[in-house]
């Protein structure tokens, strides 16, 4: 009898070890499913490797349509800085030509890093899109590079680690909330030491993820990780002590644009969640059925996730919430683009996309044991926001460009009384 046991219990070991080695092995080697379609090099074009080259571009694309219409404002608003005197938030707007109806806004890089793909899509729109539409009674207001430290530094975050998308409330009682869930895995997303991708913490991490998992429910730890936190200036998703320096100068901005009109659709451009080279259309939940009916419309035809998918969660302090309450008056519609990267739908995708990161944040925060590393993690994390595959770029700018036209298009046909 011992020694069935014994047979047992080895083969339970033998199992376990086994699944090990197997989810360390995928997790180690995770690639994404790979994005077919051939490159159309007139998507390729709206590309550049650096902050200041898509700023000059964005700006080229904004210079050439200026003579067209009447009244074209481009200008920049500069963010102080402790690191870099030429960071700045440039916009292009056009005015509502013949009477202010409606105005759209059409936004990028609110997570820095995430800007590359989001100049690309407002380049193309400036190119290609803004002639396709009557400006007589829509009004355009393109802004470049929300978070413009991210952007040209290759983070999500703003020069004080606060992400934009967690940081934008008009109320402050935001920055004393506290994330419960989060105070429990922080030992856990924000080690204290310098980065090694050997270390048992990192090579494991999806061991422990999954053992977190198993006992929260992917649900439960999805949302306390991603929700956002106000606790740990150092911390992943952190959203700040008070407004950051670019929600605070686009506040009047936006104000002062929005006022003539009655209505405001903003279409904020984001990168890095969910399916690998899909467009995804992911507003913050509504309660409101008539404006959701009304996005409904705009988008129809194409799947918006509405929140009854398995990979969902909400934030608080989000930015295109934000310029809606900013314009309590007027009838605000909002939309996230986010163009999928690393399968996170899977929740090896998921893990992997979590763990770049924390990573990232923790080679910031306390450096990396080599360059070796550094390289590494930093190659990993722009992979994951801004990726080299050239189909993966035109078929962003091509799945953006039909939306949009589509988008516009029945915007334009809205009706404040519908
Ligand atoms: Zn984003």
């Amino acid at each position: 009898m011992k020694t069935f046991f014994k047979v047992v219990l080895n083969g339970l070991l033998f199992i376990i070890a086994g699944v090990i080695v197997f989810t360390t092995y995928q997790f180690n080697t995770y690639t994404p499913h790979a994005v077919t379609q051939i490159a159309n090099p007139t998507d390729l074009k709206y590309f550049q490797e650096s902050y200041v080259d898509c700023r000059r571009h964005f700006i080229d694309e904004a210079d050439k349509i200026k003579e067209t219409y009447k009244e074209v404002q481009i200008s920049a608003l500069k963010i102080e800085s402790l690191v870099d005197p030429d960071l700045t938030i440039d916009y292009c707007y056009i005015p509502a030509q013949k009477s202010f109806k409606r105005l759209l806004i059409l936004t990028s890089g609110v997570h820095g890093i995430e800007g590359y793909v989001g100049s690309a899509v407002q380049q193309m729109f400036l190119s290609e899109q803004v002639k396709e539409n009557s400006l007589d009674e829509l009004g355009v207001l393109i802004i470049h590079a929300i978070n413009p430290y991210g952007f040209k530094y290759q983070r999500r975050v703003t020069e004080n680690n606060v992400d934009l998308n967690r940081n934008s409330s008009t109320d402050n009682s935001l920055f004393k909330s506290v994330n419960k869930g989060y105070n429990d895995l922080n030992a856990f997303l924000n080690q204290k030491q310098k980065v090694s991708l050997t270390s048992f913490g990192h090579f494991f991490f999806q061991i422990t993820a999954i053992q977190k998992i198993i006992r929260h429910s992917m649900g439960t730890l999805r949302q306390a990780v991603l929700q956002g936190q106000y606790q740990y200036e150092k911390g992943i998703y952190f959203g700040g002590k008070a407004l950051e320096p670019s929600v605070k100068i686009l506040t009047p901005l936006i104000q002062q644009i929005a006022e003539p009109y009655d209505m405001v659709f903003n279409i904020d451009l984001h990168t890095g969640y969910g399916e690998n080279g899909t467009l995804h259309l992911f507003p913050n939940p509504i309660k409101d059925e008539k404006k959701k009916a009304m996005i409904e419309t705009i988008f129809s035809g194409n799947s918006i996730d509405w929140g009854d998918k398995e990979d969902f969660y909400t934030v608080t302090g989000d930015f295109s919430t934000y310029l809606g309450d900013i314009i309590p008056e007027k009838l605000f519609l909002n939309m996230a683009f986010e163009f999928g990267t690393l399968d996170t739908q899977t929740t090896l995708g998921a893990i992997k996309a979590l763990h770049n990161v924390v990573i990232e944040n923790q080679g910031v925060q306390y450096g990396y044991r080599s360059e070796k590393d550094e390289k590494e993690v930093k190659s990993r994390y722009l992979a994951g926001y801004y990726p080299s595959s050239e189909a993966w770029r035109s078929k962003a700018v091509e799945d953006a460009r039909q939306t949009l036209l589509q988008a516009i298009k029945k915007y334009r046909e809205t009706n404040i009384r519908e």
